[in-house]
């Protein structure tokens, strides 16, 4: 029973779904404080070449334990904080925090040679989004070479505004890749005349290998587009042995997954995933 309208139009909610609002705006004013607070956190999971034997990069992921809400999913208050502009000063503090971690690993040696960061197609709207990345860049000293900025692939459909966002990024240095792919309906098209280097195949058809017909098809076709298009793939969610070896046989370039290590803090990375000094 979700919405129920009477003859006069007045809409009834259940009560789940006040509970829904609610836990939204708890969400909303809590993510608020946390931000400023400097409460978030990040952790990091490796990305491994196919053979499995060495780590090619990193993927800053966002982490949010409240003392109200306990443990909230990026998903669910990264698409709040899309919804309200919070987005805009939480992505900011990934970048910041990233970045100085990132560099805090190259001083010792032992980082990977790529950190790759989520980036919303939100934060692109931001005239300055650019400058502030560019400012970032100069304050925390890192190489734009070593950055990756992942889009969800809906970034290929808003194409008007980003364009000149992304080719200013491309300008920068910092590579580009498309996060979650084949799972929106976005005009391929524009993967051709964006400055893209990298597909990342989803979860949803990775845990799918071996499944179904079907299933198999989309990926092979994601790797036959990247291949004709000349991007690199990474596969993320890959949790099998078989998966790992459908991937491999199919020439998939990267691999990200519980196989091969979960999204970690900081300290556990380096003990886990550090390449070792040289
Ligand atoms: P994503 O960028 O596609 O990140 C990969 C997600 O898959 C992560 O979930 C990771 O923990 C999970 N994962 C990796 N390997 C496996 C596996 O083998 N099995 C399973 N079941 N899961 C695996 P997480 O950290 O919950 O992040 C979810 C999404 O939230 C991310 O998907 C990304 O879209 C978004 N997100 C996370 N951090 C940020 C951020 O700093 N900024 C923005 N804009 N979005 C972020
Ligand atoms: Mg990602
Ligand atoms: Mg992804």
């Amino acid at each position: 029973q979700a919405r129920i309208r009477d003859r006069r139009g007045f809409r009834f909610y259940s009560a789940e779904m006040t509970a829904f609002a609610n836990e939204r705006a708890t969400i909303e004013r809590q993510l608020r404080r946390a931000i400023a607070d400097g409460a978030l956190e990040l952790h990091f999971q490796p990305q491994f070449e196919v053979s499995g034997s060495s780590v090619v990069g990193v993927e800053a992921l966002v982490r949010w334990t409240d003392p109200e809400l306990g443990v909230v999913e990026p998903e669910r208050f990264v698409t709040i904080a899309e919804d309200n502009g919070l987005i805009h000063p939480l992505g900011e503090w990934v970048m910041r925090r990233a970045f100085t971690q990132f560099i805090s690993w190259q001083a010792a040696g032992i980082a990977p040679p790529v950190l790759s960061l989520n980036i919303s197609a939100r934060q692109l709207e931001r005239i300055d989004f650019v400058d502030s990345v560019a400012a970032l860049v100069a304050e925390t000293g890192i190489s734009p070479q070593s950055l990756e900025f992942e889009f969800r692939e809906s970034v290929l459909s808003d194409v008007a505004y980003v364009v000149p966002a992304l080719e200013a990024l491309d300008r920068m240095g910092i590579r580009l890749s498309i996060d979650g792919f084949g799972t929106g309906f976005s005009p391929l098209g524009n993967l051709k005349t964006l400055p893209i280097s990298k597909l990342n195949i989803d979860r949803s058809f990775v845990s799918g290998i071996g499944s179904n017909q079907g299933n198999d098809t989309i990926v092979r076709t994601v790797l036959g587009v990247a291949r004709t298009l000349g991007l690199r793939v990474i596969a993320e969610g890959v949790e099998t042995e078989d998966q790992a070896v459908f991937l491999r046989n199919e020439g998939c370039d990267e691999f990200q997954g519980h196989l091969y290590g979960q999204a970690v803090c900081g300290e556990d990375f380096v003990r886990r995933f550090a390449r070792t000094r040289t």
